[in-house]
């Protein structure tokens, strides 16, 4: 098939590579011209393991181009698919203006009928919304039926999980339109759930609002558990094996940040207030991942008063392991606080220290490695559970520091790795310190 992807982010362009590689010609669009000169040359914009390798391999098989130009773009496209940013507007609703953009630059340049697929996690009525906003402006006898699908991959394994989707979600008012669209996707031997255009809206965001709960949940937890004496990690494990609960999402932290959970928690919830419904969970789960994020100071206060002059060695920048996004991580809010107590924080991060300068600036000072970070420190933070960190040699890292102290908000470290270590005071999230 003949595919259209705007937006080269996070989903577009994995969406559009992964489409590539399994045979079908994709075209992708973006606004901004220096991400697609560096993708026609082969050069991923974003950090995600084995996104370039599949680029290179299937640009030299000419099934992927790129361009900034939507009507070169769209000359072909069967099915276009809209992967722009939704970011968090400022009354806490999802912003539409690039979706809307995206919409009328469709209208202006398409000169055939296709097939138009929202992939942008959007709120309940906004394919309605934007069909709307593309048929005003479309051109005479032109056509276009919408399909929501929704996106659920994870930054760090996108390509895995484009591949390997647990599902995918068609929604349309088009048995035809649908049926295409599950075509194109046949070849990765996925389910498929078909849906209205509304339910399958409304999936993405109680997938992610659900997931966020879990997190905010196992997390007060975890604070029960240091409260009461209790472990988290084995508490997590005895409720996951319960079928009912699950493993996954029961690891506790500093809270839940990214592109995508901040956003859509208050975004389902601002849908919530506008139909009328008291979803007074949702602010709980925003509450607790707030408080969450402010843990580690919290406990390094306890433990070495003020933090004013003091050093603080700060592993970990980046939202999650294995991708250089900052948007939203805790690691903003965590130098904040502490730069606002007068502490000298020096921050390490495997890839996304560049990312992290743009965000968080010159508040903090940034290190070339873990242990350069850890010199003459008076605290250790883990904030990101990179491999990296969790497979150091401690004992270097504690010999580097002025104290062997380390909060650790991922639990990286199992007890006999902490056990070899001569001097350490080790405090983890939701279990015994061990000292
Ligand atoms: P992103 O910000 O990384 O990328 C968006 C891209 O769209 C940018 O490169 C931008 O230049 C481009 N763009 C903006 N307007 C355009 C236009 N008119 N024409 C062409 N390109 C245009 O965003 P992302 O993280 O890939 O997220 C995209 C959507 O997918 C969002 O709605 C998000 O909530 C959703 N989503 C994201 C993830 C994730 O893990 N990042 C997972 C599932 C769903």
């Amino acid at each position: 098939m003949k595919i259209t992807v705007l937006g080269t982010g996070y989903v577009g362009l994995s969406t559009g590579v992964c489409l590539a590689e399994i045979g079908h010609h994709v075209v992708c669009i973006d606004i901004d011209q220096r991400k697609i000169k560096n993708l026609q040359e082969g050069i991923s914009p974003i950090y995600e393991p084995g996104l370039e390798e599949l680029l290179t391999k299937n640009i030299g098989a000419e099934r992927l181009d790129f361009t900034t130009s939507h009507l070169e773009g769209l000359k072909a496209a069967e099915i276009i698919i809209i992967a722009v940013g939704t970011p968090q507007g400022d009354d806490g609703g999802a912003d539409l203006s690039y979706i809307e953009q995206a919409a009328r630059d469709i209208a202006e340049h398409l000169n055939h009928n296709a097939i138009v697929v929202i992939k942008s996690t959007v709120p309940v009525g906004t394919n309605d919304y934007i069909k709307k906003i593309l048929e005003e402006r479309l051109k005479k006898d032109i056509t276009i039926k919408m399909v929501s699908n929704p996106e659920f991959l994870r930054q760090g394994s996108a390509m895995h999980d484009t591949i390997h989707a647990d599902r995918i979600i068609i929604g349309s008012d088009h048995e035809e339109a649908a049926k295409k669209v599950g075509e194109m996707y046949l070849p990765l031997h996925v389910p498929i759930l078909f849906t209205t255009i509304r339910s399958a809206e409304m999936i993405k965001y109680a997938s992610n609002a659900f997931l966020a709960t879990k997190i905010s949940y196992i997390n007060e937890i975890a604070n029960l558990c240091e409260a009461v004496g209790a472990d988290v990690q084995d508490v997590a494990k005895g409720m996951g094996k319960d079928k009912r609960i699950g493993e996954a999402f029961l690891n506790p932290g500093i809270g839940y940040g990214g592109s995508c959970f901040p956003k859509d928690v208050k975004a389902l919830l601002k849908t919530a207030n506008i139909y009328g419904t008291n979803f007074s969970m949702l602010k709980e789960t925003i509450i607790i991942n707030e408080k969450q994020q402010h843990l580690l100071v919290k406990k390094a206060i306890n433990r070495l008063g003020d933090l004013k002059g003091k050093k603080i060695a700060m592993l970990g920048l980046s939202f999650k392991p294995e991708t250089d996004d900052m948007r939203e991580a805790p690691s903003i809010k965590i130098a904040h606080l502490l730069s606002q107590m007068g502490t000298d924080v020096v921050a390490y991060d495997p890839i996304a220290t560049n990312n992290a300068k743009k965000v968080i600036g010159n508040i903090i000072r940034y290190a070339n490695s873990a242990f350069e970070a850890a010199d003459g420190a008076d605290a250790l933070f883990i904030v990101t559970e990179w491999d990296e960190f969790k497979q150091i040699d401690l004992t270097r890292l504690l010999q580097k520091m002025k104290e062997p102290i380390i909060f650790d908000g991922r639990n990286c470290y199992g007890i006999e790795k902490l056990k070899s270590c001569e001097t350490l005071e080790y405090y983890p999230i939701g279990k015994p310190a061990v000292i």
